[in-house]
């Protein structure tokens, strides 16, 4: 798996298609700047665009990872190297501070309602019942708080106009009205305001940085 190989071939193959790189952008309903990334090499497409991208393309996500035309006999090698390159990448980009954030609020969760059924079945005053109840809801209200903002920092947005990606700030990321999988942000690069799409990391970003270094 080479970057600038399946740059090169995503270029050639949107070319042959007749695309613009604008117009390839729009059909995966991404920021032309990502298409242009990818075409010099800068990052290769996350995983859940490339089946999306080899479809306008005509190609197999095999080729697309090994940068051109498969004949059928090198077709089957080069799919068990490709598979397992990607894993490789996959695994880089772990899904770990999710994984603790569900844990967070279930934990706290429960830990609340305990606090608050007690002060239900317990004999007590009523001035510690209700204490109770509070520091119960205060409980889950932290859950929630500390769930989401590692939620924030595991996950970039990516901004539509320029292709900038960034991490909002806790209070920006609440207030943004969002679907399932964008949310209206403002971009801190180009200021302008769009549908960021969520991405699993800020690498794309990083790679560029990098090699403009
Ligand atoms: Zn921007």
């Amino acid at each position: 798996m080479d970057q600038i190989t399946t740059g090169k071939f995503i270029a050639e193959r949107r070319k042959a298609r007749g695309l613009t790189q604008r117009e390839l952008a729009d059909l995966l309903n991404i920021s032309d700047k990502t298409v242009s990334k990818w075409e010099r090499g800068g990052g290769l497409p996350e995983v859940s665009l490339m089946l999306p991208l080899c479809k306008e393309l005509d190609i197999s996500v095999n080729e697309l990872l090994s940068g051109k035309k498969l004949s059928d006999s090198e077709y089957k090698q080069n799919a068990e190297d490709n598979i397992l390159s990607l894993i490789q990448e996959e695994r880089a980009k772990t899904k770990f501070q999710t994984i603790i954030a569900v844990i967070v609020v279930v934990a706290t969760f429960f830990a609340g309602l305990t606090l608050i059924m007690l002060s239900g079945f317990l004999e007590m005053k009523t001035l510690y019942r209700i204490l109770l109840i509070v520091i119960g809801a205060v409980v889950i209200l932290t859950g929630i708080g500390v769930a989401v903002a590692l939620e924030i920092t595991c996950g970039a947005f990516e901004c539509r106009k320029c292709g900038h990606r960034f991490v909002p700030s806790v209070g920006a990321y609440l207030m943004g009205i969002h679907t399932a999988t964008t949310r209206l942000l403002k971009c801190p690069k180009c200021k302008k305001t769009s549908w960021c799409a969520r991405r699993m990391s800020l690498s794309t970003e990083e790679k560029e940085n990098n090699q403009n270094a």
